[in-house]
């Protein structure tokens, strides 16, 4: 299964994939790291069954923290 790396919300350069953790039930928490300006931009994904439509994945908007 390919990781989509989304843009970064900020300066729009492809973000690379830090780690991805277990989230709520039937939810991974993929977190991405821009290599531009450090953003951080985590977003929760949903584990559907392989046999569902891929349209069914949802996407939402995660906390954002900044750099330290
Ligand atoms: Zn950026």
């Amino acid at each position: 299964m390919t990781i989509q790396r989304p843009p970064c919300p900020k300066c729009q350069t492809t973000t690379m994939l830090a780690r991805i953790t277990p989230g709520p039930a039937g939810f991974d928490i993929r977190t991405f790291e821009c290599p531009a300006c450090d953003f951080i931009h985590q977003i929760a994904v949903e584990l559907v069954d392989p046999m569902k439509s891929a349209d069914t994945l949802a996407w939402f908007q995660g906390e954002l923290r900044a750099p330290a």
